[in-house]
């Protein structure tokens, strides 16, 4: 009990600091290969023309972009926002129909707080995006799963799922989803799938709140049109991210949804922080009209595809042949399932000691299961750390299995 603890809102009480966490923050200085965090490439960062636009715009528009600005983002960025949805596919929409948010987390914390009540049924992948369900936690929901393996998330669970909670507990209200180049699992989900999973949330009534944050970094094959380009009914929240495509410290997201949707946003973010960040909004603006990031997406795919296929090699090489993995077609991530008997978090200290990192897989499950599971980054160490950390890890289940 600390000397304040006794002022904290029951809320507040209950958010716990996660072991994990605790455990990884030990790595910080030290000179420890870290597969745990999910950061860009610093090298994909266009840090010259962000201060050329920067100047230019402190030039041109100081008077608007070191004033406040409005709730829902401002206009400039909103209409490149309609431009840049149509190359994921999403058209139709107006200026209207885009908010912009302090990165895609405070999307996610405006949105689960104002669609779920304690007590809603809320649909999420087993294993899903962590700081998503964190949040989601602090609602109070039921929680239901849709297992994703190394094939992909099964859909035909999700089904057999929301029928059975529909006749036995309640509405189904919400789904949680990010089909392609998931955090952490790595995998995507087919076109098929995408179609059938809009099908089920006409069927059942569900909103679905659909996580993008790595759409634009597939790096192998076409990425699937994400389900905002297949929803007709207005039932999908799409949410996009700057932080992997520009640069996560600008903090910028946007959200694309039902003006409906897009008004109650407004009026929470009014109480949250009333705008995003000004300046950060018209260098996004700049940078989208300049084509700065359209034309640095190529890079950025190509070098995580290359650090993709050195991290695939490797743990083709140092992996027993008993760990499966997934063979992510874009984003950041790989995803491995240990045999049973290994837990992923009793496993990481003697990891740590051997100097390397990885997020243990407990943390994305809603359940806490899966710990028999990790997650492995490869947008942030270098190629060498890659192949002397695997061998490391790979050494390590190995011993774990004898
Ligand atoms: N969603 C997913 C799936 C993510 O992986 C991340 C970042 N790791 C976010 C949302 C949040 O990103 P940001 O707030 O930087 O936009």
């Amino acid at each position: 009990m600390g000397k304040w603890s006794s002022f904290f809102s029951t809320d507040t009480k209950s958010l716990k600091s996660s072991e994990i966490r605790d455990l990884l923050k030990l790595t910080e200085g030290k000179s420890v290969i870290s597969f745990a965090g999910g950061l860009p490439d610093p090298s994909t960062f266009p840090a010259e023309d962000i201060s050329r636009i920067t100047e230019d715009v402190l030039r041109s528009k100081a008077s608007s972009a070191l004033q406040y600005s409005a709730t829902a983002g401002v206009a400039e960025l909103r209409k490149e926002l309609v431009n840049f949805s149509a190359l994921r596919g999403i058209t139709g929409i107006r200026d209207d129909n885009v908010f912009v948010t302090v990165g895609s987390q405070e999307a996610l914390f405006m949105l689960f707080n104002i669609l779920v009540d304690p007590g809603d049924h809320v649909f999420v992948e087993r294993p899903t995006y962590l700081t998503a369900l964190n949040v989601l936690r602090t609602r109070k929901p039921i929680f239901h799963g849709m297992e994703v393996s190394e094939k992909g998330p099964n859909v035909l669970q999700l089904e057999e799922e929301l029928k059975k909670v529909s006749k036995e507990q309640g509405k189904p209200k919400l789904l949680y989803v990010i089909p392609t180049a998931q955090n952490p699992a790595g995998t995507t989900m087919n076109l098929d799938d995408r179609k059938r999973v809009l099908e089920l949330a006409t069927q059942y009534d569900l909103l679905v709140v659909e996580d993008d944050a790595y759409g634009f970094l597939v790096f192998e094959g076409e990425s699937p049109p994400p389900l905002k380009a297949l929803d007709k009914e207005g039932r999908v929240i799409y949410l996009g991210t700057f932080s992997k495509i520009l640069s996560p410290g600008l903090r910028l997201g946007w959200i694309v949804a039902d003006d409906e949707i897009i008004k109650e946003v407004e009026l929470f973010k009014q109480n949250v922080d009333l705008h995003t960040p000004s300046l950060n909004q018209y260098i996004a603006a700049e940078a989208l009209k300049r084509g700065i990031i359209q034309n640095n997406l190529p890079k950025i795919r190509s070098l995580y595809r290359q650090k993709r296929d050195y991290m695939l090699a490797s743990i083709e090489t140092h992996f027993p042949s008993q760990v499966k993995w997934s063979k992510p077609v874009g984003g950041m991530f790989v995803f491995s399932w240990l045999p049973d008997k290994i837990d992923t978090t009793k496993m990481l200290e003697d990891s740590m000691r051997r100097g390397v990192a990885y997020v243990p897989g407990s943390s994305f499950y809603y359940d806490y299961g899966g710990r028999n599971t990790m997650r492995i980054n490869y947008s942030f160490p270098r190629k060498e750390e890659i192949e002397r950390g695997i061998q490391i890890l790979g050494s390590l289940i190995k011993e774990k299995l004898q």
